[in-house]
């Protein structure tokens, strides 16, 4: 047995999720003493490619070849699923993020493995059994899922496993693999960047705001306040529907689910299917005019007051602090 992890990189550069994605992985290699194999498809600096190693990989495979620069779901599985047989890993690791969500099940049907998506935390492995958390109902309950197949594939939900320093001085080698364009289902021509912004589905802090904003021409002290924190910016649905911000920061059942560390809630009530996408938030604090709105319910911190005035105090505060 030995545990492979899926290295993703966004422009050359790998994100933290990765870094906790090795640091998890290593974990689970070390409770099975088997070894950790990281792989990276795409164009990755050998620099970069060794940081890997410092987080406790033993080995690391680099893949890099003109038509897989850019992610293509099957064909990028099909690479994991290859360097998977190579290695003979049976644990496959891939961070939960919007592309490995297209991922892990890819993985897991070419290699007959079972899978535990948005897990949490490292297996149980007592008793020959194979158990992991993870969350369910969009984020509402907790399931533990137990994986009887000799395969096995883990999806990690960003900011659920502390990244840990484990340097193994691994240095990055070549892995071949034929990857034809004939074999792709869906080819990815172009990436058009919207902002040069903090990605939401792995921000480690996240402002966000609803209609008590009253109109698109208040988000300025939004962003000026995620600026300042080094946040991503999200709204509620009403928000993107009424086309005050772009759909892509709607967070909640419908929209995209996040796990910060910290999430900012300004002037949305909490409803429900809101609340299904933030609530494996770590700490979140509620700025609400209306002491009953819902969100205060399962806020860990709540200021009851007006927006247009807390909100300003907070960047006073924020700047005087950082000065
Ligand atoms: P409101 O409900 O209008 O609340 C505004 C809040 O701002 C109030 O609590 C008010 O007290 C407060 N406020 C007003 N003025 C101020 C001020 N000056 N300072 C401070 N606070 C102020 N919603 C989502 O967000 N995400 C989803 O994914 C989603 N999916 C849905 C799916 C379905 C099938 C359905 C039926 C609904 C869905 N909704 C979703 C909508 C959801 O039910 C709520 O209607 C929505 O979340 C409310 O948005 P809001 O809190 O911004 O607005």
């Amino acid at each position: 047995m030995s545990v492979l992890v899926y290295a993703e990189n966004a422009g050359g550069k790998f994100k933290k999720s990765v870094f906790e994605a090795v640091s998890y992985a290593r974990a689970v290699a070390d409770q099975n003493n088997t070894t950790l194999t990281a792989i990276s498809i795409g164009d990755v600096s050998a620099d970069e490619l060794n940081t890997l190693g410092n987080y406790g990989a033993h080995k690391i495979l680099n893949v890099s070849a003109d038509n897989l620069k850019n992610f293509v779901n099957q064909a990028y599985a099909s690479v994991i699923a290859k360097a998977a047989e190579a290695e003979q890993a049976d644990v496959m690791v891939i961070s939960n993020t919007f592309s490995g969500r297209g991922l892990a099940p890819r993985v897991a049907v070419k290699l007959g493995a079972g899978i535990v998506d948005g897990a949490v935390s490292l297996p149980e492995t007592a008793n020959n059994k194979f158990t992991v958390k993870k969350t369910a109902f969009s984020g509402k309950a907790f399931a533990t899922v137990e994986l009887t197949s000799a395969n096995k594939v883990i999806a990690l939900i960003a900011n659920s496993y502390k990244v840990t320093e484990n340097p193994t001085g691994a240095k990055a080698e070549v892995f071949s693999v034929e990857s034809k364009e004939s074999d792709f289902k869906a080819m990815l021509k172009e990436i058009i960047k919207s902002a040069d912004k903090v990605s939401l589905p792995d921000a480690e802090i996240v402002v966000s705001a609803g209609r008590g904003l009253k109109g698109p021409e208040n988000w300025g002290m939004i962003e000026e306040l995620a600026d300042l924190l080094g946040a991503a910016t999200a709204c509620s649905k009403p928000v993107s529907d009424a086309g005050w911000r772009p759909h892509s920061e709607h967070v909640g059942q419908t929209g995209i689910a996040v796990s910060p560390n910290l999430y900012i809630a300004i002037g949305i009530s909490g409803a429900i299917q809101h609340l299904a996408g933030i609530s494996s938030s770590k700490v979140i604090v509620v700025i609400n005019k209306d002491a009953e709105a819902p969100f205060y319910k399962v806020a860990d911190y709540g200021i009851v007051g007006d927006a247009f005035e807390i909100v300003p105090k907070l960047i006073d505060a924020v700047k005087a602090y950082k000065a």
